[in-house]
């Protein structure tokens, strides 16, 4: 199913929406070597309401903040809780966007939040041989997904992000993770 030229999806996207998230994901892409600058991991999230107003915009902030937790997704889904002040974000029809294909623990963060739909760009498979970064085992997602009645569409104009990581890596920025030996 992640064939690098492939959408990676679990329902059909309209059009209206997949240009939204086309557009949004761009962005994203465009403004994320700017937090990357300011000495934030290579990941950032937004998340909009079905009007397509912006909810939140994070990055992940695993180094700022010496958190293993703080990654994009994440953050986003603390930081829309907190503004709309509730732990259920489902009666809100929210969108999540992403630069790249949420790792193990923000596909559990998105499923407990009542996060409705996840577009992202670059694929896991990609983040990882790019980056070295673990994104972790995650069988059928996608599907587990569905039968929670979560949108999936990604592998979204990922050449933009995949470029993005390539710069990150030669900055010689911190691939951070736990040691395993
Ligand atoms: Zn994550």
């Amino acid at each position: 199913m992640q064939d690098t030229n492939s959408i990676i999806a679990n329902e059909k996207i309209d059009t209206h929406k997949l240009s939204r998230a086309k557009k949004i994901i761009t962005e994203l892409y465009n403004e994320l070597p700017d937090y990357i600058a300011r000495g934030h991991g290579p990941f950032l999230a937004a998340i909009y309401d079905a009007d397509g107003n912006l909810i939140t915009k994070t990055a992940n902030s695993v180094i700022t903040d010496t958190c293993s937790h703080n990654h994009a997704e994440m953050n986003a889904i603390r930081a829309a809780e907190e503004k709309l002040r509730t732990y259920d974000l489902s009666s809100h029809n929210l969108s999540l966007y992403v630069t790249a294909e949420p790792c193990i623990m923000c596909l559990g963060g998105i499923m407990w939040s009542g996060i409705r739909a996840v577009f992202f760009g670059v694929p896991s498979r990609a983040v990882e041989s790019i980056t070295g970064f673990d994104e972790g085992f995650k069988p059928d997602w996608t599907d587990e997904f569905k039968r929670r009645n979560i949108t999936v569409y990604g592998n979204i104009e990922p050449e933009r992000g995949e470029s993005v990581l390539r710069d990150y890596m030669t900055q010689n920025r911190i691939v951070y993770k736990p040691k395993r030996d």
